[in-house]
């Protein structure tokens, strides 16, 4: 890469040069000497008014001739303009010049490449006129952060003092951040869990929202490792959050006296870095790709990027989902200790940071990961994903049962099946017409004959495997068991065996290809090499997926489940019990810290935490507590209850279509900053069809099935007038302060379905006694918890104010003692205001005359 780039500077130079004397001289990367080359046609091709030279030797220059256009001059003289000095001089300044530009590469790239055309040749010819591919290599990723690794001398400090001299009025985070408010809850929450981990052992709390939790954890944990040497996991719901966390609080943290070296890393999933060597076969297969305009400027990007960047976290880079694959570390395809790149690979770099690390911040996923592999044989001081800790922090802890059960979970379809061995077909069918000199023929007419057997065994295997599923299917989901289960875990284990038949030959020819290359270069290969790597890895996780299933194990439950796509259901299996795992697992760490602003749920007789302490494996005696917000829901929010809405039944028309009717009359009121909650896609896109054509001046955001709504939520957050139609995801995903959600209407009060597998699975898992119990323990509370995080989206800072709508009137209902939990479990203040339909449209025209809903 930097060779790329050196070429650039070298030949901006020749180009400036050129224009006075219409000579181009041209520096030889290879042997230093400075030349006068062909200037006639040259000549013809400065002629054109953005003219690139790209030509080091002889053999770039007879590629260069056939460039009918070349790259955008501005982008030369804006990003590469020639600057004296090493190579690494020249690249801190392009980087400085980056910087100013724009924080995002894409978008630099897109406004000053105006030519994808040109973009793609420059990228195709920087890397083919390139003869230093050695040294390009070495480069990638170069930049690499490291937490060094130092002994240091333990500091004598009082947590307590500590804690409050931050925290209290006045206190040290008043001085340091021009912005800080002191609030009390933030003082107390933090309190808390400083004399927590002084007396060592943990804490299970409701912190309200707005207290700033995040840093009320966050201090006293860095203060107890400063003195105590220990380490401590942070686990945040999302990457996105534990991005927030390492750029936003841990920043404002290392302000505090003694945390500036406080030994911090951030620690994702293996699939979030990019891969060096995945990122060079990448490149070289581009090469051979018909030019595609984006795919282009996305790898010049990616290319660019991976130069510079301090931990190659592909978070932080904005690639589609097609070349992250391609370019994403991934256990199937790492060489891992033999791996040449190693050293400089970004995955073992962020792991071997964690060891040395005093705190290290990852996400639910990665430790239900660590969760799921350790065993109590593992080595805890090594551990496996994560190293040895002695806290652990669990922020947004109530979304924990979720993250495990999805990282426990596996899932396959027999259209994914037929679709990998299609894929096999195809690229095997490519490379048999080859010419492979490396190895004999008969032993790849071996090859031939085995993939071609065994593609009929995988495809007879599937078609059975899809008959089995799919005689269960009508409608919704469905458990299996005794016979059927044990029918169709034999055709799971026959697939496996001709899944593992196929594994082999992916691989065998693989190493074909790769063997191939080295001992007979030819750039037709490289496509091939890298496609079979992706195959590979393809294989191997179906093989994953499919031996998951099989695995006989009473605290799993294996269920079918209509898919996305016609006639293709898939088939899952997902543990019930986590509670068990995660106590078993994690009953050596000494101080655990679990906090959410939902923890908390009404509860006759008990302090109101025996759900939680039940969902995350705790003790009945597990210290718990409930401490205030920082807000004034009373004053900041009107909860509102249409009692002439039809009585919710499930597909009921009635409900569904009177509904609709007031959700359009609200929303022709309210207009933009809007958004509607559902809890199926079904009912959430039956709405949307009877309305949007009434909508006047909204702008519709429907959640996707299929895509995440994170563009989505992008786009509501700068316009006045979206509206978003949301369903699952939604009801705790949402972060929108002031007027970008200042009315939230809920459709249904937030139940699973009794019926989907897993939940009844876990009603009669927390109900040994009686179904009912299973309600009281398990169902009631996970529902409140949601609607508590629902109404929570609508109140995000002390300035905000804001209406939300139940249609829902079970909420009400006091002969249900769901709703008697419900509505002791709201706010402080909150109270719900019961009118019909008319009387709320009317309030709402007042509230907007009034500019208190604005
Ligand atoms: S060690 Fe594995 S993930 Fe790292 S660069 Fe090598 S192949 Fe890629």
């Amino acid at each position: 890469m930097v060779c790329l780039l050196q070429n650039f500077l070298e030949i901006y130079s020749a180009r400036t040069l050129s224009s006075r004397s219409k000579k181009i001289e041209v520096k030889s990367l290879e042997t230093g000497e400075t030349r006068h080359l062909f200037e006639k046609e040259i000549e013809e091709l400065l002629d054109g008014e953005n003219a690139l030279l790209f030509c080091d030797d002889e053999r770039s220059f007879a590629k260069l001739k056939r460039l009918p256009d070349c790259v955008n001059e501005d982008l030369l003289r804006l990003c590469f303009s020639y600057v004296a000095g090493s190579v690494e001089t020249r690249v801190r300044y392009y980087l400085s010049a980056m910087k100013q530009l724009t924080t995002d590469l894409v978008a630099l790239v897109e406004d000053l490449l105006p030519s994808g055309e040109a973009v793609k040749r420059f990228l195709i010819h920087g890397i083919s006129a390139s003869v230093h591919h050695t040294s390009w290599q070495e480069h990638v990723c170069s930049k690499l952060q490291r937490i060094r690794r130092q002994k240091r001398a333990r500091k004598q400090i009082d947590l307590s003092e500590a804690t409050k001299l931050v925290f209290a009025e006045n206190g040290l985070l008043e001085g340091i951040h021009e912005t800080y408010e002191f609030r009390q809850e933030q003082l107390q929450t933090a309190m808390e869990i400083a004399e927590s981990i002084t007396l060592d052992k943990g804490i299970l709390l409701e912190s309200g929202t707005g207290t700033g939790k995040t840093l009320a954890y966050l201090v006293p944990v860095a203060y107890h490792v400063l003195s105590s040497g220990r380490r401590a996991v942070v686990s945040t719901r999302t990457r996105t959050l534990q991005d927030q966390l390492m750029q936003k609080d841990v920043q404002i943290m290392r302000k505090l006296p003694e945390l500036d070296d406080t030994r911090i890393c951030s620690l994702k999933g293996r699939e979030r870095y990019l891969c060096p060597s995945r990122l060079i076969h990448f490149m070289n297969s581009m090469l051979h790709q018909s030019p595609i305009e984006e795919r282009s400027k996305e790898a010049l990007a990616l290319l660019l990027w991976s130069l510079v960047t301090p931990d190659a976290d592909l978070d932080r880079m904005r690639v589609t989902e097609g070349i992250r694959n391609a370019v994403s570390s991934n256990r199937f395809d790492c060489l891992s200790r033999l791996c040449a790149d190693r050293t400089r690979c970004p995955y073992y770099i962020a792991r071997e940071n964690a060891k040395n690390a005093d705190i290290v911040i990852t996400s639910h996923s990665l430790l239900s990961s660590e969760i799921q592999m350790r065993t109590p044989e593992s080595d805890i001081d090594e551990g496996i994903l994560l190293p040895r800790f002695e806290i652990m922090v669990i922020d947004e802890a109530h979304g924990f049962e979720k993250a495990l059960t999805d990282s426990l979970t596996f899932t396959l379809s027999s259209g994914e099946v037929m679709e990998v061995t299609n894929e096999a077909s195809r690229i095997s069918e490519k490379i048999f017409t080859q010419d492979i000199r490396t190895f004999e023929e008969s032993f790849m007419e071996s090859l031939k004959v085995r993939l071609s057997e065994l593609r009929k065994a995988i495809d007879l295997s599937a078609k059975k495997l899809h008959g089995l599923i799919n005689q269960h299917i009508v409608r919704s989901s469905m458990a299996l068991d005794g016979d059927e289960l044990a029918r169709i875990r034999q055709a799971l284990q026959d697939l496996e065996s001709f899944l593992r038949g196929l594994s082999s030959i992916v691989v065998q020819l693989n190493e074909v290809y790769e063997e191939e290359l080295l001992e007979h270069p030819s750039l037709d290969s490289v496509p091939y090499t890298d496609k079979l790597r992706v195959l590979k890895s393809r294989v191997f996780e179906l093989i994953r997926h499919v031996s998951g299933i099989c695995h006989n194990d009473n605290n799993r439950i294996t269920y079918v489940t209509p898919s996305e796509v016609p006639n293709n259901p898939r088939i899952s299996s997902s543990p019930i019990g986590n509670d068990a795992l995660v106590s078993e697992t994690l009953n050596t760490i000494p101080i655990k810290i679990f906090i959410s602003a939902t923890m908390w749920v009404f509860s006759r007789g008990s302090d109101g935490f025996n759900y939680s302490r039940r969902i995350l494996g705790l003790q009945d005696d597990f210290h718990a507590l409930k401490l205030g917000t920082s807000f004034d829901f009373g004053k900041q929010l009107r909860l509102m209850l249409a009692d002439d809405m039809p009585e919710y039944y499930q597909n009921s028309d009635e409900y569904l279509d009177s509904g609709a009717s007031f959700i359009r009359d609200v929303l022709n009121i309210v207009g933009g900053g809007s958004a509607v909650l559902f809890t199926s896609y079904n009912d959430m896109e039956y709405v949307v069809s009877k309305i949007h054509r009434d909508l006047k001046s909204v702008e519709l955001k429907v959640q996707s099935r299929s895509e995440s709504a994170s563009v989505m939520l992008a786009e509501h957050s700068i316009s006045d007038k979206s509206v978003i139609f949301g369903t699952q995801t939604l009801w705790e995903g949402i972060d929108l302060p002031g007027d970008k959600l200042k009315l939230l209407i809920i459709f249904k009060l937030p139940f699973d379905r009794p019926d989907e597998p897993i939940t009844r699975a876990r009603i009669g898992y927390y109900g040994q006694n009686s179904f009912m119990e299973g309600l009281y323990k398990y169902y009631y509370p996970k529902m409140i918890t949601m609607f508590r995080q629902g109404i929570g989206r609508v109140i995000r800072t002390k300035d905000d104010h804001g209406v939300v709508i139940v249609l829902d009137k079970r909420i009400a209902d006091s002969a249900r003692n769901y709703s008697v939990k419900l509505l002791n479990s709201l706010p402080v203040g909150l109270a719900v205001e019961r009118a019909s339909k008319k009387k709320i449209l009317a309030t709402l025209r007042n509230l907007k005359k009034t500019k208190w809903l604005t």
